[in-house]
């Protein structure tokens, strides 16, 4: 369905990302990953689904970087016709001992650089008339909870930004949506079930039940698989009049 197209799709190293590039790989599209830590790991991966892949490791904290990432896939590719905005950090601690640096960090590389590739993707989308734009905002885009200012703030932006990109392409092929997830078993989720097992002295699979407990009715993880055929969904022709949504998989969270 997508072969000729090509998906940048960021912080695609690891995670939700990587799922979401193979997903999009697995209908025949040329993937730029984005990302740090092992790159000849995810870039095997989806190369043995057929497709060509590029990799750049622009810092989504850096606009001059995200803009030398955008280049460079064009240069690859011809056109970025699917940008997922995806790469994403945590920090958990409550707002009067949140680290400065750590807000800062998380409004850039959760929010603005989705504003930032988006902003630079534009223009050759809207030239083809054809484009999906892809957020991965997060359940913490339409609900709080305590100890994740920064990353709610943001997320909370990047539904409304969401929003705003869908309304100003309204009439063009270029379509934006975002995708909430609840938990979804990755490094960045992980940390927080190892975190909470430490700081209880229970065992790793108690805390795993205790997080799911919490907020999540299904008891079981959304997986990378599932956010990925949500992407594919969204650039397929019936995803054609699916414009600024923030569509939740989060097994119940947010139905309470
Ligand atoms: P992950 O830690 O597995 O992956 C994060 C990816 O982002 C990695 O590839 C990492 O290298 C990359 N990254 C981090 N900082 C970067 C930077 N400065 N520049 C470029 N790349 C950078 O995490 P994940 O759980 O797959 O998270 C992916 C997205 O999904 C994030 O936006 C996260 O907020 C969102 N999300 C995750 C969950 C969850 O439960 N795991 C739930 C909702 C939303």
């Amino acid at each position: 369905m997508l072969k000729g197209k090509t998906a940048l799709v960021t912080g695609s190293t690891s995670g939700i990302g990587l799922g979401i590039a193979k997903a999009l790989a697995a209908q025949g599209a040329n993937i730029v990953l984005n990302g740090f830590g092992d790159v000849d790991g995810p870039k095997a991966e989806v190369s043995a689904l057929g497709v060509k892949v590029a990799y750049h490791g622009a810092d989504m904290s850096k606009p001059a970087e995200i803009e030398d990432m955008m280049k460079y896939a064009a240069a690859q590719f011809g056109r970025v016709d699917i940008l997922v905005n995806n790469a994403g950090i945590q920090h958990v601690a409550r707002i009067e001992n949140f680290p400065v640096e750590r807000w800062d960090a998380i409004i850039a590389i959760n929010m603005s650089s989705a504003f930032h590739a988006t902003r630079l993707a534009l223009p050759a989308m809207k030239a083809a008339d054809w484009g999906r734009i892809i957020n991965v905002a997060s359940i913490h885009g339409l609900v709080g909870s305590a100890e994740k200012s920064a990353y709610v703030a943001a997320k909370h932006g990047v539904v409304g930004l969401t929003k705003v990109t869908a309304l100003e392409n309204a009439t063009t092929g270029v379509t934006c949506n975002a995708i909430c997830p609840g938990w979804v078993l990755t490094p960045l989720v992980q940390k927080q079930v190892d975190a909470k097992a430490a700081a209880q002295g229970i065992s790793n699979e108690e805390a795993t039940k205790q997080l799911l407990g919490e907020k999540e009715p299904s008891m079981q993880f959304t997986t990378p698989d599932e956010l990925g055929a949500l992407a594919v969904f969204f650039c397929s022709p019936a995803g054609n009049n699916v414009r600024g949504v923030a569509w939740n998989m989060d097994g119940g969270w947010t139905a309470q």
